[in-house]
């Protein structure tokens, strides 16, 4: 029988020293000394099994938060109780608590797998500084400190070990295996599927995670994975009797739209990016010299800019990473080589100069913005010369039929999507499988910014015909002066026997080429034949059919060539985060944010590690003066209560 029972209850409020003085005395179970919340270890031999309501505690006193988010509840049980899971979250949903709580409150060490360095370390900073004791092993670490972190962790006094797929080698991995070891993550399993968009050769190893630490249960977790994805995560993993948990991928913050590319494309983004002057954002082109043309014309109309891709040194990629995150207002031009991993929760807009690659992509891309939960947007720009670049890399890559399939539809699915003008969340979501979406509200489908939306079945019908019948064997512009009744040369002319040649007169050229991109986005024609020589085809004759047969319809936007304005006021997203401080709050927050930046500076962390945009500004409005009243601050856990109670009193008092 014993008397300790969970933290809070009955007993007298535990402080940080007091959580690590107790769990001296129970090391050897090798428990963190952040649990805290049962028994000592003279009258328990067997240690009650950790319950939520000790998550529920450990959030509180570690982390600061009253309650946890969405599905998060619901996993950490099911890994509490010691089963195998996979966790869908959408980013910003909170993924990484998921496996951090079970890990402070199973004993032993919990490993997680992660598959960029760039992540581990902003994860290890973060878990330091609210008192978690964590460190990486990865090659980029010396012989002594990882020999150091790994003893430490044989001693039982570590909470928290980050590795890399390919740096948990056998070598590595046997040496985990004669520990203690409370769970393990896959963190961004959908690596592990060749279905997904950024699979990783070294993740199918982590399969044999099973065979080497019997019993110990493994959670995958990802923000990006559709049907397919997920059951090729749980089968590669080799998960045993798994929950699975999929989040709605519905993230409400974020402000959706897409426009075809018209004009200079890196002007358009110029523009995009002026209009949202001050805020952080990311803008995603397709290649190296696109990214370095965006970077450019940002610089020279004043926005500080950055540019990141493969094909500068890592080194520098690194410096140039980092500044992002320290800096405030930073606008990072990069290819998709940027992104996975970078964990900045401010990041207030998205814009995609080129299209991704798919949905998922697109979704996981999109979705580093507005991580902090408060307004954020998505811009992406497309073009049907996109998609036909899309398309011909995968006919010519050197993947399997069946792999090479699924690619071709999802290039088909995104550009469809794009191009469509239905709710853009709503689209998003039903792709990844939810049934009954409303629609958001807020993006440019449901604010009406598309345009009228133009029947055009019956041009639709006219160019596939054509296509048909001049044998699905010549190019676009030949097709649409078929189709003007245009015969320039003695080929043309040839065709112009047939009944197709002419029936599109009333249409201009212009239009033509319209919906053609719009047939080319539905999937109802292709590109094929020689790169250079491009034929248009019919790639399924069903999906013809039922065009003419009236079952399927085509819709044009009407004024696809004018460019469109968008009103949208300026820094809208930034300013939202304060919109409800008074003038005397709102300089309290800013002195914070001035003491932040330079906190963050001398300890060269991100400014959010140490307190996010939101607790600063519910500091700025309860003003607390004590750590007591401090740890009531949404955000402010037992450490940094402790650790910044008397700057921020000072503060509140000399800006109040
Ligand atoms: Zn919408």
């Amino acid at each position: 029988m014993h008397s300790g029972g969970p933290a809070g209850k009955g007993a007298p409020a535990m402080t940080f020293m007091h959580a690590v003085h107790e769990c001296r005395a129970d090391r050897r179970r090798g428990t963190s000394p952040l649990a805290a919340t049962r028994a000592p270890a003279h009258n328990t031999p067997m240690p009650p099994a950790p319950a939520l309501k000790d998550a529920r505690a450990l959030l509180k006193r570690v982390y600061g938060y009253d309650a946890f988010r969405g599905l998060q509840e619901n996993v950490i049980a099911d890994v509490l109780a010691g089963r195998d899971g996979l966790a869908v979250l959408p980013t910003g949903g909170g993924k990484s608590l998921c496996y951090q709580i079970p890990a402070l409150l199973r004993q032993g060490c919990g490993i997680v797998v992660s598959p960029l360095i760039a992540l581990m370390a902003d994860q290890v900073d973060a878990l330091k500084q609210v008192g978690v004791r964590a460190e990486r092993l990865d090659s980029s670490m010396d012989f002594n400190t990882r020999n150091g972190a790994l003893s430490a962790a044989g001693r039982g006094e570590m909470d928290l070990l980050y590795v890399s797929p390919e740096g948990l080698g056998t070598s590595l991995a046997e040496r985990l295996a004669d520990m203690n070891i409370s769970l393990i993550a896959v963190d961004e399993a959908h690596c592990v599927s060749q279905w997904g968009h950024d699979f990783r050769p070294d993740y199918r190893a982590l399969g044999r995670l099973k065979g080497l630490f019997p019993g110990v249960p493994r959670l995958a977790v990802t923000a990006t994975a559709d049907a397919r994805t997920r059951a090729d995560i749980l089968a590669q993993l080799n998960l045993t009797d798994p929950s699975v948990h999929v989040a709605s991928f519905d993230r409400p913050n974020l402000t959706l739209s897409a426009e075809p590319k018209v004009g200079n494309r890196t002007q358009r983004v110029v523009q995009l990016v002026k209009a949202r002057a001050g805020s952080s954002g990311i803008v995603y082109a397709a290649t190296r010299s696109a990214v370095e043309d965006v970077a450019d014309a940002l610089a020279k109309a004043g926005v500080p800019s950055l540019a990141y891709h493969a094909g500068l040194d890592a080194g520098i990629r690194a410096a140039r990473q980092r500044q992002f995150l320290l800096e405030e207002g930073r606008v990072m031009c990069a290819t998709v080589a940027f992104g996975m991993g970078v964990d900045k929760p401010d990041v207030r807009f998205v814009i995609h100069a080129d299209p991704p690659k798919t949905l998922e992509a697109y979704w996981q891309e999109v979705g580093r913005a507005g991580r902090d939960g408060e307004p954020a947007e998505g811009v992406a720009l497309y073009g049907p010369a996109d998609m036909n670049r899309s398309l011909q890399w995968t006919y010519s890559s050197d993947a399997p039929d069946e792999v090479k399939r699924v690619q071709l539809t999802k290039t088909r699915q995104l550009f469809a999507f794009f191009n469509s003008d239905e709710c853009r969340r709503g689209a998003v979501r039903r792709y990844f499988g939810e049934e009954k979406v409303d629609p958001c509200g807020v993006c440019d489908a449901c604010r009406g910014e598309l345009g009228a939306s133009h029947d055009a079945t019956r041009w639709a019908q006219m160019a596939v015909s054509a296509v048909l019948r001049c044998g699905q064997r010549i190019g676009r512009g030949r097709l649409v002066q078929h189709l003007l009744g245009e015969a320039k040369d003695d080929f043309d002319t040839e065709l112009s026997k047939l009944s197709t040649f002419g029936i599109g007169k009333d249409l201009p050229r212009q239009g033509w080429n319209r919906v053609f991109d719009a047939l080319m986005f539905e999937g109802l024609i292709a590109e094929g034949g020689e790169a250079l020589r491009p034929v248009v085809i019919v790639p399924d004759a069903e999906e013809a059919k039922s065009l003419f047969r009236g079952e399927r319809t085509v819709s044009l936007r009407e004024d696809l060539e004018a460019p469109r304005r968008r009103s949208r006021n300026k820094g809208a997203a930034r300013a939202a985060v304060m919109a409800d401080l008074s003038a005397r709050d709102q300089a309290v927050f800013d002195a914070l944010r001035q003491w932040r930046t330079d906190l963050a500076k001398s300890r060269g962390v991100p400014p959010y590690v140490i307190f996010h945009d939101r607790t600063l500004a519910e500091i700025a409005r309860e003003k607390p003066s004590s750590p007591e009243a401090l740890r009531e601050i949404s955000g402010v856990g037992e450490k940094k209560a402790q650790a910044y109670a008397c700057d921020v009193a000072r503060i509140v008092a000399e800006a109040a």
